[in-house]
């Protein structure tokens, strides 16, 4: 552990271990939640009610009374009035401080009780000969039970008496942004001087916390750069190719690359070529065409001789891209093999002896990353839908075998500077443009009650030639009523429409039952495919033009936004109907409203950041990584531009400060970067 160890008794010790404090170093960063203002007394005629003040008064008298219920009622007056104080919890030893006479300070918020002015449970201090006010703000902590606010500020002046406040930054840096020194900083924020406004310290805009602020963002770009220049210096398989397998592949397309993905794909080869791994995140909206730029890649890793996995984070997605992958690339002779976690132990061991042997590409779901499952010359990594994956597995399959290149690819797109922050350990290429020739999809939201149009619409697309889905929530207190609302919904659905193939696949179905399911669909054998969220991610019918989002108040804006992406795929006008209950609350009706105003997958992102936030945005990445807690990524974005160029200088020129600055920032917090 770093830092100067606390001087505490081991209860205690225990409880703030809770709160993250382990030293000193710890308490100098565990920052005032917000203060109270000591330092002046409000006379009682000034002091305007349900706002905190501190008065001075004098006990009249105190008793114990017990009617609505048992309290410790004072009667005192201030000079300009009578202020009563009640207590429901009390010692008994209180009634005596509180004696006739005594004269208290109190803080606390007043409003009209029964007899008068009343403070319900203020703080008070009793006040001997003249006691003089405190010329600092007060800090309240944040805390848990059993450590009270006092304890907190006595460790707290301690830790600001005997710790290290050692400057982390360079003057310039501090000069040229217009930053106090951290000792300054820290030093105002536990006990801010009179002179410091109590409102720029309560809204957080004060010069000390931008401060802090920026150093936090500061500590996460220096750990994820460090860890990002780090996997740089592991050897990796320089990856070179001709482009003769790639250029075979792209003359049997029906299609030519976007200039996006022409672009990308040049970026993605650059690194491949490197002799350190790739570490390259591939954004693209729904639909962009992020398939063919990764098996474009796996042709340069196949052609430089070495394997290339591909996983994906569903069976039926991964079932998918073999079949979508072996399609392209098994006539041009590449040996595809396919791991799943539902195959029978004997292809399962026929399929692992491919992937140790002669196998070229290998798709599958995260049984790729089982134990007992080896490569022969791993080259390349591909992760669909990475950020379905959890950092463990995605560190699982690197260990696989040497120091293979990844690519990872999401179609959660995320606005600039925010990846910038949590994905600072990647590169990052971005597909901004869909593939040419697709119609727009029309988004229509619908009440419940007028669904029998709906199904008449289902019907009319089906006549055309088209297919549909139609998709059932999530239910997140059961499992079994999800599956309910599927199986209600699949039943009136072959009631209503008798003549029309209906499909059914929800996650208690066997694998193979789904899979076949999906192809049935896929291959134009079923015209309605009613599924929960199963299909969610990536499944590809260009025939498909017609989604029903059924109870689409119940879904997150990403999850709709990938859900309408399954349509306009193909060439023909397609439309997605949400289909929601009554009464919406708040938040559903803002993001229905999103998700219809809006068809780019950036923009809906950057609304979804808004409404919910950056933390559980994104999700699983970062949970358990407790890297920002004073700043806001929305609000503190220009934080982060400046910090990024601050952390490359730093990590180049002065280690020892880099050092210094993530253990007072992060203590221990970043060995999951480390593998
Ligand atoms: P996503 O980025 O969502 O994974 P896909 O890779 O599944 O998208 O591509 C969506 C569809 O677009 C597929 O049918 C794919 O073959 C097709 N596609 C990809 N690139 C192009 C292109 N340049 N021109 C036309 N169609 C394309
Ligand atoms: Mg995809």
């Amino acid at each position: 552990m770093t830092g100067t160890a606390l001087q505490i008794p081991e209860t205690l010790r225990k409880k703030l271990a809770r709160l993250g404090l382990r030293s000193q170093e710890d308490l100098l960063v565990h920052l005032p939640l917000r203060y109270e203002d000591e330092t002046r007394l409000t006379a009682l005629r000034d002091a305007p009610w349900d706002e905190a003040v501190q008065i001075e008064t004098t006990v009249i008298s105190a008793e114990v009374q017990f009617r609505p219920r048992r309290q410790l009622v004072v009667r005192t007056e201030t000079g300009d009035g009578e202020l009563w104080l009640r207590f429901f919890s009390f010692y008994p030893n209180q009634k005596a401080v509180l004696a006739p006479g005594a004269r208290i300070r109190c803080f606390g918020e007043i409003r009209g009780g029964f007899f008068g002015a009343e403070m319900v449970h203020p703080r008070f201090t009793v006040v001997k000969d003249d006691l003089p006010l405190p010329n600092t703000l007060t800090p309240v902590y944040p805390t848990t039970a059993g450590v009270g606010q006092a304890t907190l500020r006595k460790l707290v002046a301690r830790a600001l008496q005997e710790a290290s406040l050692d400057e982390t930054l360079a003057a310039e840096v501090l000069q040229q942004h217009g930053l106090p020194g951290f000792a300054e900083a820290v030093r105002i924020l536990h006990a801010p001087p009179p002179q410091v406004r109590l409102a720029d310290l309560q809204t957080r805009r004060h010069p000390a916390w931008r401060r802090i602020k920026f150093d936090e963002i500061l500590a996460q770009q220096l750990s994820l750069r460090r860890a990002y220049l780090s996997r740089r210096q592991r050897g990796a398989p320089v990856l070179q190719a001709a482009g003769q397998l790639a250029a075979r592949l792209l003359s049997g397309l029906s299609f030519g690359l976007t200039s996006a993905q022409r672009r990308v794909l040049a970026e993605i080869d650059a690194d491949l070529a490197q002799p350190f791994p790739m570490q390259r995140l591939l954004q693209g909206d729904v639909g962009s065409g992020k398939t063919i730029v990764a098996a474009l890649a796996a042709c340069r890793a196949i052609e430089a001789g070495w394997q290339a996995a591909f996983m994906a984070p569903t069976e039926i997605l991964a079932e998918q891209h073999y079949l979508k992958l072996g399609a392209w690339l098994e006539p041009l002779g590449i040996h595809v093999a396919w791991l799943s976690g539902s195959l029978k132990a004997k292809v399962k061991r026929e399929q692992r002896a491919a992937m140790a042997g002669a196998a070229q590409l290998v798709v599958g779901t995260h049984a790729l990353i089982q134990d007992g499952v080896d490569f022969s010359r791993l080259g390349l990594v591909i992760v669909d839908e990475q950020h379905r994956f959890g950092v463990q597995q995605r560190l699982a399959l690197r260990q696989k075998g040497g120091n293979p290149h990844q690519l990872m690819m999401s179609a959660t797109p995320i606005p600039r500077t925010l990846a910038m922050s949590y994905y600072a350990d990647l590169d990052v290429s971005v597909l901004d443009e869909l593939p040419p020739g697709r119609t727009p999809i029309r988004t229509r939201l619908v009440s419940e009650s007028r669904r029998n149009e709906v199904t008449a619409y289902v019907e009319a697309q089906v006549t055309a030639g088209r297919q549909a889905y139609w998709v059932c929530p999530l239910i997140e207190e059961s499992e079994a009523l999800q599956l309910q609302t599927a199986l209600e919904t699949f039943e009136r659905l072959v009631a209503e429409l008798p003549h029309l193939r209906i499909g059914l696949v929800h996650g208690r179905l066997k694998s193979d039952e789904k899979q076949a399911a999906m192809a049935a669909f896929v291959a134009g054998e079923l015209d309605v495919l009613v599924a929960t969220t199963v299909i969610e991610v990536g499944v590809d019918v260009p025939n498909a033009s017609l989604m029903v989002i059924e109870h689409a108040e119940r879904f997150g804006l990403a999850q709709l936004h990938q859900l309408r992406g399954r349509v306009g795929r193909g060439a023909h006008a397609s439309a997605c109907i949400l289909l929601y209950a009554q009464p919406l609350s708040e938040t559903a009706r803002a993001r229905l409203k999103v998700i219809f105003e809006n068809s780019d997958g950036f923009e809906i992102a950057r609304q979804d950041l808004q409404l919910r936030g950056p933390g559980e945005f994104i999700g699983v990445r970062q949970s358990g990584v407790p890297f920002l807690r004073y700043a806001d990524l929305e609000a503190d974005l220009d934080l982060v531009e400046i910090a990024r160029p601050i952390a490359e200088t730093m990590l180049a020129e002065s280690p020892m400060q880099v050092e210094r600055h993530l253990q007072r920032w992060l203590g221990g917090r970043e060995e999951w970067l480390k593998s």
